[in-house]
């Protein structure tokens, strides 16, 4: 009986969901005419040493470019396009994409972002073959970045697709470390190449005081198991050389670039910005 009840509850539209259905279905459609239109399009976002401030990656972030709506930004569509499956083709595109990319990046890598659903595709791996053979690119070049929740779902799986990409020769991070249902089992269970901290915890560095000591045991848990640790959404330069004085080994964020169109990539840092991380670096070093 309490059963029935909620489903009769469910079927209750509230003001204005009709509408949030109605601009989601809309979206979808649009998403379906968007690849082969070619309104997709990728910034990169540079990663910075955080010692010698040389950018030694980008991240290649997706933008669309909606005929009607302008810009829209993946945090409204990227949900849309993993609920309707709809991201399993637009990933590939972006793994595509990236691949032709990373061959004119100075020997620079390209991290991608993969989706849950895509991971858990049971094509991945062999798509990701493919583009390679397609494109001619090196896997080496190339940085997966996936989140704790697709580690939640099927472990033993997540498990063999991880070894399969190490095997094949990408790199893999886990992105937004923190957020999820962080376990510190992940760390040592999972083949990560990179740790990347939240942006929530960069942001809290002088704000609130449990932070620091958050950012401090990250950095020390990751390096003491041989991964790269980078800090995305770095703003201020007070964080900046926070991260760089704690051991922190990349920086990203606005503070060092925000992302752009390929074609107006960074390819330094401002010198005053790779001026005070090389004197803080020093700093450390002598004590
Ligand atoms: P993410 O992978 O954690 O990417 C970092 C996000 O933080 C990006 O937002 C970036 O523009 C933003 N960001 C970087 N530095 C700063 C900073 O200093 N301050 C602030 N406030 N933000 C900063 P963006 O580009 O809007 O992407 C949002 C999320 O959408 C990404 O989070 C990622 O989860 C997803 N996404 C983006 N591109 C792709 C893609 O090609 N495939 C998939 N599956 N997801 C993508
Ligand atoms: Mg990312
Ligand atoms: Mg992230
Ligand atoms: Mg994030």
């Amino acid at each position: 009986h309490a059963k029935q009840q909620g489903r009769g509850a469910s079927l209750v539209f509230k003001p204005g969901m009709n509408e949030a259905i109605e601009k989601r279905r809309a979206l979808e459609a649009d998403l379906d005419r968007a690849i082969t239109r070619g309104e997709f399009e990728l910034y990169l976002q540079p990663r910075v040493d955080a010692v010698t401030a040389d950018i030694v990656a980008y991240e290649a972030l997706l933008r669309w470019n909606h005929p009607s709506r302008g810009l829209v930004s993946p945090g409204e569509f990227i949900p849309v396009a993993e609920a309707s499956g709809q991201i399993v083709a637009l990933g590939e595109w972006v793994m595509a994409e990236a691949c032709r990319l990373s061959g004119g990046l100075e020997g620079r890598r390209i991290s991608v972002n993969v989706s849950p659903l895509q991971f858990r595709n049971s094509r991945f791996v062999s798509c990701l073959g493919e583009v390679l053979k397609e494109t001619g690119a090196k896997a080496s070049r190339i940085e997966l970045e996936i989140t704790e929740s697709v580690l939640i779902e099927d472990d033993k799986r997540a498990l063999q697709v991880l070894e399969a990409l190490k095997r094949m020769g990408f790199h893999v991070a886990l992105d937004d470390f923190g957020t999820g249902y962080s376990s510190l089992s992940y760390l040592s269970r999972y083949p990560f190449d990179t740790i990347k901290i939240d942006r929530s915890f960069v942001s809290n560095l002088g704000v609130v005081d449990s932070a620091q000591v958050i950012v401090r045991s990250i950095i020390a848990l990751g390096n003491g198991l041989g991964m790269q640790i980078v800090a995305e959404g770095v703003e201020t330069i007070e964080e900046a050389l926070f991260l760089t004085q704690a051991g922190c080994d990349e920086l990203q964020g606005y503070l060092l670039g925000r992302p752009v169109p390929v074609n107006e990539r960074l390819v330094e840092v401002r010198p005053v910005i790779g001026m005070q991380l090389k004197g803080m670096a020093e700093a450390v070093r002598c004590g």
